[in-house]
């Protein structure tokens, strides 16, 4: 299957390739991603990612057609909701910065595909500078929260698996061009004066991440492939909203649920 930008988010195609969105799904839980997979599952676009597709069209520049086919980010009056006027906002914010637009100065929406830990990827890049850099770009909440993990901190691009994200890009980008490109995420925020910068993710950092996910990559492969059967989190939306009630509980069950 050849792969343009009609069919990239098509349910063959999502069959066909791992993507990095999908072998997230998987590791938030199997049963959810097998369900979106199949078509059983289908979760319309939330706010925050209709913003991040806003600012990536203007990029992209298809603003225009982004707007008429998305007519729920207007009011009835015609004009835009609040969001999307943030949305505005953090465009005129970005063009004030050479360092930004240069980040996002490359070819747009570039798709390549790869093998990778014995399975087939895709990937959509946002800004691929060919011989330079891999840029991806994040709107993010606020650029310079932190949180816990393991009593560690971590920003919003180990939080979301933005390096993991990048380190599959580089892989890919390597096996079609035998070229290891940095790679760069250009983040802009959501705050009223929005903050913004261009981060370099260390190579050691997006190989850490590809090694990680090595040994999680054959348990899903055969969930995919109907080798094995998927679990369920039971917590997700996917999971509450089919799931079955079998027997009672007891209120430590709960606590131990919640954990
Ligand atoms: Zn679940």
């Amino acid at each position: 299957m050849k792969l343009n930008n009609d069919n990239y988010y098509s349910q063959k195609a999502n069959q066909a390739y791992f993507s990095v969105s999908q072998v997230k799904d998987f590791l938030k839980c199997e049963a959810y991603a097998m369900a979106k997979i199949n078509g059983e599952w289908v979760e319309p676009p939330t706010t925050p990612m209709l913003i991040g597709s806003y600012v990536d069209s203007y990029f992209e520049g298809t603003l225009e057609d982004f707007k008429a086919r998305t007519p729920e980010i207007f009011k009835k009056d015609g004009s835009l909701k609040s969001d999307y006027i943030k949305a505005e906002n953090i465009i005129q914010r970005v063009e004030k910065e050479v360092l930004f637009m240069k980040c996002m100065s490359g070819k747009k929406q570039v798709i390549m595909t790869g093998e990778l830990f014995g399975a087939k990827w895709k990937i959509k890049m946002d800004s691929y500078i060919p011989h330079e850099a891999i840029v991806d770009l994040k709107v993010v909440q606020k650029l310079r929260d932190v949180s816990y993990k393991n009593g560690w901190k971590q920003s919003f691009i180990e939080k979301w698996g933005y390096d993991l994200q990048l380190g599959i890009y580089q892989e890919i980008v390597r096996q079609n061009t035998g070229e290891t490109l940095p790679c760069i995420i250009a983040a802009v925020d959501k705050q009223e004066y929005p903050d913004l910068d261009c981060i370099l993710i260390p190579d050691e950092q997006l190989e850490f991440q590809r090694r990680e996910l090595r040994w999680k990559m054959q348990r899903i492969i055969d969930v995919k492939n109907f080798n094995e059967e998927p679990k369920r989190c039971g917590h997700c939306d996917y999971c509450r909203a089919t799931k079955k009630l079998e027997k009672l509980i007891l209120p430590d069950d709960l606590i131990v649920f919640n954990q």
